[in-house]
C-alpha cells in the first residue's frame, strides 16, 4: 500500500513538471515599452520644477481613440499624460515635466495615465496591464514617486471603475503588483 501512495506521489510530480513546462512555452515573449509620441495634447501648462507624485489612474470610459481626439481638442481642455490602449499601445500626449489637465487640484504635481476600459470592456487586458506595470516602472525609475491613485481619490468621479470599481479592489491590485 505504502509503495503505492509512494508511486502516485512521483507521478503527481512529473505531472506537475510536464504542467509547468507546457505552461511556460505558451508565455508570450516578454514584451518592451514602446511609447508613441507622435500626437500631442494641446492642453498642458507649465509646471513648476516640483517632484512629481502621485500616479494618478483613470479608465477612458470610451474608445481609447476617441480620447486621443478628445485630448487633441483644444476646446475640450482635458489630457493626460500617457493613454494604454487595450492592445497594449501606449501614447505619451504630454511630457512629464509639463501639467496635462486630469485631475484638477493634483495637476500640478501628478502623472495621469488613461487606461482603455469602458463599459463592455471592463478590466484590463493581459498586455494592457503589462504595459501598465512597465510603464508605472518606468516612471518610477525616473522619479520617487510614492502614492498611485484612482482618479476618484482626488475628485468626485467614479473613475477608473471599469477597471477597479471599488477602492478595496485597487488597492488589492497594487498590493498584488508590488506597487
Ligand atoms: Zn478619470
Amino acid at each position: 500500500m505504502k509503495s503505492w501512495v509512494y508511486f502516485l506521489k512521483l507521478l503527481r510530480d512529473l505531472l506537475d513538471d510536464m504542467i509547468a513546462y507546457f505552461e511556460g512555452r505558451e508565455q508570450l515573449p516578454t514584451p518592451q515599452l514602446s511609447i508613441d509620441a507622435s500626437r500631442q495634447s494641446p492642453n498642458q501648462s507649465a509646471r513648476d520644477d516640483v517632484p512629481l507624485d502621485p500616479i494618478v489612474l483613470h479608465n477612458t470610459d470610451g474608445r481609447v481613440s476617441g480620447s486621443i481626439d478628445h485630448f487633441l481638442k483644444s476646446s475640450s481642455e482635458v489630457s493626460a499624460h500617457y493613454l494604454v490602449g487595450r492592445d497594449g499601445a501606449v501614447y505619451r500626449m504630454v511630457p512629464e515635466h509639463r501639467k496635462a489637465w486630469h485631475a484638477r487640484q493634483e495637476n500640478s504635481r501628478s502623472i495621469g495615465i488613461e487606461l482603455e476600459a469602458y463599459k463592455g470592456a471592463e478590466g484590463m487586458t493581459q498586455i494592457q496591464e503589462r504595459m501598465l506595470t512597465l510603464l508605472i516602472a518606468d516612471i518610477k525609475s525616473r522619479h520617487s514617486i510614492n502614492r498611485i491613485i484612482p482618479h476618484r481619490a482626488v475628485v468626485n468621479t467614479d473613475c477608473p471603475k471599469w477597471i477597479w470599481p471599488t477602492d478595496e479592489s485597487f488597492q488589492a491590485w497594487l498590493e498584488d503588483n508590488e506597487l
